[in-house]
């Protein structure tokens, strides 16, 4: 009998434990995107540390980033392809150590940035591979170094994929099944993404007015996001169309629109 009662208890406390980590896992429940890092209205770097940080703080569901990779083969955030006037795919990672971030901040590894968005589990880090305009043999060699990195960092919960490269959105899905991964280039078809093997868009808000992929997508189960969208106005209409998420440099803004609903 006494055995029974220690069995139970056992179990009573596993099930709670096993609650309070569904809690404390639960991602949050809202459509911003904040582009390049929640930078604008603090006047932070884009694609700093300090951008994700305040991201998190606003808790917007994803933190979106870009990656590239130096010459000695380490990655690094960054929007364009030159930092501060040194290209990064032809420039050793130390050499990019020589120029800090207005902030002080080193150029960001990709490492450390997911470490960073680690610590939490509430923000998403929506990681763009951007294509190296050099060959299609080093975006896939790109590609599968993120992805590795992010399997052996065991990050696959937090990030979600977009890229302009429609290869790299392939590859991905090749490297990792199960992954989330959205095309950003906006030309092609909602029905051909799936039938491709991708689980969405994240199109020009352009794009999405022209069209009406936001329902058709939506149909078959795609998520849709569009870029990057700045103004209340354009926010709104977004909103109404019932996308899913909205990447946008003002997430402030988009906050402070949803909860005027
Ligand atoms: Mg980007």
């Amino acid at each position: 009998m006494k055995r029974y009662t220690t069995l139970s208890l056992f179990f009573v406390l596993i099930s709670f434990y096993t609650m309070a980590q569904k809690v404390n896992s639960s991602w949050n429940n809202n459509m911003v995107i904040a582009h390049r890092g929640a930078w604008k209205q603090n006047n932070l770097p884009e694609n700093s540390i300090a951008a994700l940080k305040q991201a998190i703080k606003l808790k917007c569901y994803g933190a979106e980033f870009d990656i590239h990779m130096t010459l000695d083969s380490v990655i690094v955030i960054n929007h364009d392809h030159d930092f501060m006037g040194m290209p990064i795919a032809t420039t050793a990672y130390q050499t990019l150590l020589t120029k800090k971030l207005a902030n002080g901040e080193s150029i960001p590894t990709l490492e450390n940035y997911l470490k960073t968005g680690m610590k939490q589990k509430r923000t998403k880090l929506i990681l763009e591979i951007k294509p190296q305009k050099l060959n299609q043999e080093i975006d896939l060699k790109l590609t599968r170094k993120v992805v590795a990195m992010v399997k052996d960092l065991k990050a696959e919960a937090w990030v979600e994929f977009i890229s302009f490269g429609y290869d790299i959105c392939r590859e991905i899905i090749v490297q990792m099944p199960k992954a989330s991964v959205a095309y950003l280039g906006g030309e092609v078809a909602p029905e051909k993404l799936k039938t491709d093997g991708l689980t969405g868009f994240d199109y020009h808000f352009s794009v999405l007015k022209k069209n009406d992929w936001i329902t058709s997508a939506k149909k078959i189960g795609l998520s849709t996001n569009v870029w990057t969208v700045n103004s209340a106005e354009d926010m709104q209409w977004f909103v109404d169309k019932q996308i899913d998420f909205i990447t946008t440099n003002e997430p402030e803004l988009l906050f402070k629109l949803l909860k005027a609903k």
